[in-house]
């Protein structure tokens, strides 16, 4: 069963085609992991995925709800880590506040911050910050995770941490899409990974295959990494 597909997509800005011709497909309990140079229109993607911009041309169709993880956190500054948990789910779904508590709490657990419902954003690591955005994400029930480069704004030393999150989700069948500059990362945990490039969707496939892949401009972009 699909939760999400996109058929077509062209996106401008200001003239510059953003994305060419994308169509894709997210089946429940999978895990897509997109990868590519910078500039070549993932954010961009996962925003016309997620309704934050609307594409010029195409169609975009779902089930169910969906969350999404930034690069830069995005907490709310002013609000408690409960706060910033509890919020959307209480004002936005309109469900019992004891109730969505309770869940956050549990939540916290699973993240190994049990002890932080009361800090606020600025006492907590980048590391910390981002479990608490996964965990915001997840309180609402997504039945699709959207991550756009996760871990790009953290130390090296924070990132496993993220990851192992991720990988954590992944094991317990949660669908998710995934933008990452991590390599190693995108090819363990996906079942299936896009590589875009200049706007259009270059190379698509298993990791294997994709990893694999004799195309140029792949191979171009794996070598500027390693
Ligand atoms: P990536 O995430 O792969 O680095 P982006 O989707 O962020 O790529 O950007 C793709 C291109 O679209 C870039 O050239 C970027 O400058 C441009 N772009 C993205 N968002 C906007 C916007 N809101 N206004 C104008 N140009 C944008
Ligand atoms: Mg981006």
């Amino acid at each position: 069963m699909s939760l999400l597909e996109m058929k077509n997509i062209k996106k401008s800005f200001d003239g510059q085609v953003v994305l060419k011709d994308i169509s894709l497909s997210v089946e429940k309990g999978e895990v897509l992991g997109i990868i590519g140079p910078s500039g070549s229109g993932k954010s961009t993607l996962l925003r016309c995925a997620t309704g934050l911009e609307k594409q010029d041309f195409g169609e975009i169709k779902y089930e169910g709800t969906f969350g999404l993880v930034f690069q830069n956190f995005n907490l709310f500054p002013h609000y408690s880590v409960m706060k910033n948990i509890t919020d959307a789910p209480i004002k936005v779904q309109k469900r019992k506040k004891e109730e969505v508590y309770e869940e956050a709490r549990e939540l916290l657990r699973k993240m190994g911050l049990e002890d932080k419902e009361k800090a606020y954003p600025f006492q907590l690591s980048g590391g910390q910050q981002q479990r608490i955005s996964i965990a915001r994400a997840l309180a609402m029930k997504p039945d699709i995770l959207f991550f756009d480069e996760p871990t790009s704004a953290l130390d090296p030393e924070l990132t496993g941490e993220i990851l192992k999150v991720i990988r954590d989700l992944a094991a317990e069948h949660m669908t998710m899409v995934i933008v990452t500059h991590e390599m190693n990362f995108a090819k363990n945990v996906a079942d299936k990974i896009i590589f875009m490039d200049q706007g259009i969707i270059a190379e698509e496939g298993t990791p294997e295959e994709v990893f694999g892949s004799s195309n140029k401009r792949m191979q171009e972009f794996l070598g500027k990494l390693g």
